[in-house]
């Protein structure tokens, strides 16, 4: 059975996403970057290990009547890209009104043909990067990471989210 390692979660957050969300946080990843929000985030080492259903009822104590939406963050959330898969999938079953964001250090086009993609509405893609921070951009800290809304860009051309 896949596990994901997951650090911690907010109840309602204002910064990872439009409205009120849940946010969840994931344990680990590979990139390093410099000036990273969550470093204590970044070893693989850490969080609780947990399987998608003991993350499902987290994530069912945890939401309030104001949540949402629901984001997912880290760390990297797609290093365990599959263990995200079978959480999404559940999700999605359970609460088919809160929409989906997932923050990654890699790029939509590396990772298009992942399955865990077709349970994302909204992709915030790419490594932080410091030289290119940008304070006045909604929900991302540096220029180069994208909304991307993902089911509109799936197969076709890459669509991004009307928020500037
Ligand atoms: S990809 Fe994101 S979480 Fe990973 S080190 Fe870079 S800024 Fe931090």
């Amino acid at each position: 059975m896949n596990t994901i390692k997951i650090s911690g979660i907010v109840k309602e957050s204002v910064v990872d996403g439009p409205g009120f969300r849940l946010v969840i946080f994931t344990q680990g990843c590979p990139r390093h970057c410099r000036g990273c929000q969550n470093p204590e985030l970044i070893p693989a080492i850490g969080g609780r290990e947990m399987t998608p259903e003991e993350v499902l009822q987290l994530i069912k104590q945890n939401i309030t009547s104001l949540t949402g939406g629901i984001t997912f963050s880290g760390g990297d959330p797609l290093m365990q890209a599959d263990a995200l898969a079978e959480i999404l999938k559940l999700l999605c079953q359970e609460y088919p009104k809160y929409n989906i964001w997932v923050y990654t250090g890699y790029t939509f086009e590396e990772i298009k043909h992942w399955p865990v993609l077709q349970y994302v509405d909204v992709l915030v893609d790419g490594p932080y990067e410091e030289n290119r921070r940008d304070i006045s951009l909604a929900f991302r800290g540096s220029s180069n990471q994208r909304l991307i809304d993902v089911k509109a860009s799936l197969g076709g051309e890459i669509r991004y989210l009307g928020i500037s």
